[in-house]
C-alpha cells in the first residue's frame, strides 16, 4: 500500500510503498476513504526537535475516515464505516476516567493517529482500539474527514463559554480549517455578534457566507471594529486560531471585561499572564487540545443533522503534497481533502 511516511523533521514526508499491516489483539484495520490535512501537519514537517516532541518516522494523517476491513481477535465485532478519534489515549489515567482523553497523562512521546504513531495519509492504517472509533453511517467521507480534528477541536474550544454565547460578543481570528468551522458552530448556537479576522478576501467572503457579521483583515482592523460595536468595550470570547505573535499580542486589546481568550493555533506567538497587569480586569485565557471522544460524537451528531459541514477541496492520495503547498500559501479554502 502507499503511505505518506514523516522520516525526519525538517524534511518533507515521502510517498512509499509499505505492506498493509495486519491487526493483532483489539486493533482494526481501516481502508481510508478520506483523510483531511490539518495545519498542525506543516508544524509537524517543518518542527525543531523541541518544538515537536513526536520522533518520526511515521505515516502523517489525523483527520481519517474509513470502513473497518480487519481485526485482531480481541477487538469484538467491528464493522462499518468510522471517523478515527486520533488520540489513542491510555483509557485508564485520572484523565482517561473523567472522559479527558485529549489530556491523557500518559500521552507524552505521541498523541496517536497520524502525529507520532502511523496515521491515515495512505490506503489502509491501524487504529490501536475500537475505543478510538466513532460511527459514522453512510455519508461524504470527504465532507466526514475534517470532522476529526476541524471541527472537534473548534467544538471543544467553544463547548466551556456555550452557555454564555446568547449576548455575547464573539472575534474568531483565522478562517481556515477550523476557523471556518468555529463559525458555523458559533452561529448554531444562535451567537448574533461575530467578527471574523483573516488577511485573504476569500476567507473573509467565506465567513460572511457563514455568519459572520463582520469581517476585518488583520487583529488591528478588528480592535477598531470593535471599538463601534456595543459600546466599544470589546470582545467576550476571542478564539485565536492563529497564535502568531500578531494575534496574541492584540489579545488585551480585543477582550472586553470578563472576556476569554481561548488559543488554539500554534503560530509562534505568546500571551503575557500578569496580575496587576494585562488580567486586571478579570480575563481568563485557555489553550484547550483537539477534543473528547464524546465531542466527536457530538460533532458527528451535529454534521449528520446539517448543523456543521466543512468546505472542502479533494485531492488524490499522489497529490498530497500540492495541497500541503496549497495549504501554506494560504490558498485552501476550508479544508484540504485526500481521497486514496
Ligand atoms: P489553516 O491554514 O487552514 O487556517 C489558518 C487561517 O489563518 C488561514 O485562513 C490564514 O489566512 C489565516 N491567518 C494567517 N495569519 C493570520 C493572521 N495574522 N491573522 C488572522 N488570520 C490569519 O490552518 P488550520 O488547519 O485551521 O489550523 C490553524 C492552527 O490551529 C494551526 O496553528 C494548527 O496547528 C492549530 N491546531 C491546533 C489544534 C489544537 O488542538 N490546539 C488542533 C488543530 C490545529
Ligand atoms: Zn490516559
Amino acid at each position: 500500500m502507499r503511505a505518506w511516511r514523516l522520516l525526519d523533521r525538517g524534511t518533507p514526508p515521502v510517498l512509499q510503498e509499505v505492506p498493509v499491516p495486519r491487526p493483532t489483539g483489539e486493533q482494526v484495520l481501516l481502508r481510508v476513504e478520506a483523510a483531511g490535512l490539518c495545519h498542525s501537519d506543516l508544524h509537524l514537517m517543518d518542527g525543531a526537535a523541541g518544538a515537536v516532541p513526536f520522533a518520526p518516522p511515521y505515516t502523517l494523517g489525523h483527520e481519517v475516515v474509513g470502513t473497518a476491513v480487519a481485526t485482531g481477535s480481541d477487538a469484538g465485532e467491528v464493522s462499518g464505516r468510522f471517523a478515527v478519534h486520533g488520540i489513542w489515549a491510555c483509557g485508564s489515567c485520572r484523565q482517561c476516567r473523567r472522559g479527558r482523553e485529549n489530556y491523557c497523562t500518559a500521552l507524552t512521546r505521541s498523541i496517536g493517529c497520524g502525529i507520532g504513531r502511523d496515521g491515515g495519509l495512505a490506503d489502509y492504517m491501524l487504529v490501536p482500539s475500537p475505543r478510538h472509533l466513532v460511527p459514522v453511517g453512510d455519508g461524504d467521507p470527504v465532507a466526514l474527514a475534517p470532522l476529526t480534528d476541524a471541527a472537534l477541536t473548534a467544538f471543544h474550544a467553544i463547548s466551556p463559554h456555550r452557555d454564555a454565547l446568547a449576548e455575547a460578543l464573539v472575534v474568531v481570528i483565522g478562517v481556515g480549517g477550523l476557523g471556518h468551522l468555529a463559525l458555523q458552530l458559533l452561529h448554531d448556537t444562535g451567537t448574533t455578534a461575530l467578527v471574523a479576522v483573516d488577511p485573504r478576501p476569500e476567507a473573509r467572503d467565506l465567513a460572511a457566507e457563514l455568519g459572520a457579521t463582520h469581517v476585518a483583515g488583520s487583529a488591528e482592523a478588528a480592535i477598531a471594529t470593535l471599538a463601534t460595536l456595543d459600546g466599544g468595550a470589546g470582545a467576550d470570547l476571542v478564539l485565536d486560531f492563529v497564535g502568531s505573535p500578531d494575534t496574541l499580542g492584540a489579545t488585551d486589546l480585543l477582550l472586553a471585561p470578563g472576556g476569554s481568550s481561548v488559543v488554539v493555533g500554534s503560530g509562534g506567538g505568546s500571551l503575557t499572564v500578569a496580575k496587576g497587569g494585562t488580567l486586571a480586569r478579570g480575563w481568563t485565557v485557555s489553550a484547550p487540545f483537539w477534543g473528547t471522544r464524546a465531542d466527536l460524537v457530538e460533532v458527528v451528531a451535529l454534521s449528520r443533522a446539517g448543523r456543521v459541514h466543512a468546505e472542502t477541496e479533494t485531492y488524490a492520495l499522489a497529490d498530497a503534497m500540492t495541497a500541503y503547498e496549497r495549504l501554506r500559501a494560504g490558498q485552501v479554502r476550508g479544508r484540504a481533502v485526500v481521497v486514496p
